[in-house]
Formats: structure tokens, C-alpha cells, sequence
């Protein structure tokens, strides 16, 4: 069904804000306003959460991450973006994997279980979409949701 892009992106906001108050990183939404997108509501939060979680969690005190969105003809999309720790070019290709984390994630402790950005994949591909990453270490990271902006069965 068609969704409002702002209301996932408030919700998703929404539910990170203790995680990010407690490190004093602010998460701002940018871009283009009024944008739909076409699928579950739920899921669809559910994988921008993920990704604002992962920025929060490898990120250090006092940075910032942007939750911004736009469209083209074809798709639209969410970007998380982040000036956290970065991933290795050889993990990159990794990550998405279940239960993979690279080691500087696992030398932070920050006790995950390898399993949000496997579900990301899981919830952009039912969505006929996509999800990609472009990442510098010790600079951050942007992970780009890609979703259709209409219903397929409309062709
Ligand atoms: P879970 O999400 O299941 O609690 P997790 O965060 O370790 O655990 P994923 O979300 O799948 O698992 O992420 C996999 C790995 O990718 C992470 O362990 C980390 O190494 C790396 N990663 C993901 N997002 C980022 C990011 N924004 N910055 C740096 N590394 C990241
Ligand atoms: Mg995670």
C-alpha cells in the first residue's frame, strides 16, 4: 500500500532518539517532502530503523546523522548517513550476510547479532528494491534504501 516516506522517517526518529541523546548525536531529516512509497508500512520502518540504529551505534559522541530522501522517476529513496567509524572495503560485501560484522564493530562491544542489515536486504528486495552502502573508514557511512515509487501490479 502506499506509505508517507515522512512518516516512516519520524517514526524511525522517533524511535532512536534515546539511543542517540545518549551518545548527544543528532539525527536530522533532509530532502525532499511528500514522497510515497509503495509496500508495508511496518517493514519499511522496521529496515530505515535498522540502518538509523547500525549509524547511532558505530558512530562517536557529538557526531550527526541525516535520514534523507528523494526520488527519481523510478524509485525512491532513504539515505542514512553517518561520521562514524567506517567499514573496511573487504567487509563491505559482507555485511549484508547474516550474523557477519566486521571487527571494528566487534572491537566496540557493541553486542549485536550480525542480523539488522540481513533483514534490511530481506525487506528492500520483497520490496522489489535495494539497498547499497559507500563507506570510508574513520570518516562514516551512507546506506542508500532503494524502493519503487509505484505499486508494481499497477505496472
Ligand atoms: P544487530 O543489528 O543484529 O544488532 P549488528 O549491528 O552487528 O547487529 P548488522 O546491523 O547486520 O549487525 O551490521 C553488520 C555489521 O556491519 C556490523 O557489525 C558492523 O560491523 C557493520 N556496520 C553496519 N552498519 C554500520 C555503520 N553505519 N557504520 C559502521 N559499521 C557498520
Ligand atoms: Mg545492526
Amino acid at each position: 500500500e502506499p506509505c508517507s516516506v515522512d512518516r516512516i522517517i519520524a517514526e524511525v526518529i522517533d524511535r532512536s532518539r534515546t539511543a542517540a541523546n545518549a551518545k548527544e548525536i543528532e539525527i536530522k531529516a533532509l530532502g525532499e517532502r511528500g514522497l510515497v512509497a509503495y509496500g508495508n508500512e511496518g517493514q519499511l520502518v522496521t529496515a530505515v530503523a535498522n540502518l538509523v540504529e547500525n549509524a547511532v551505534a558505530y558512530s562517536p559522541e557529538g557526531t550527526r546523522v541525516d535520514v534523507e530522501s528523494g526520488a527519481t522517476d523510478e524509485a525512491v529513496w532513504i539515505a542514512v548517513r553517518d561520521e562514524g567509524i567506517g567499514i573496511e572495503a573487504s567487509d563491505l560485501d559482507r555485511i549484508f550476510e547474516r550474523f557477519y560484522r566486521a571487527d571494528r564493530a566487534r572491537s566496540r562491544q557493541t553486542g549485536g547479532t550480525g542480523l539488522g542489515l540481513a533483514i534490511v536486504k530481506h525487506i528492500a528486495t520483497n520490496h522489489g528494491g535495494r539497498v547499497d552502502v559507500t563507506s570510508t573508514v574513520g570518516r562514516g557511512s551512507t546506506f542508500t534504501l532503494r524502493l519503487p515509487s509505484r505499486s508494481s501490479e499497477q505496472g
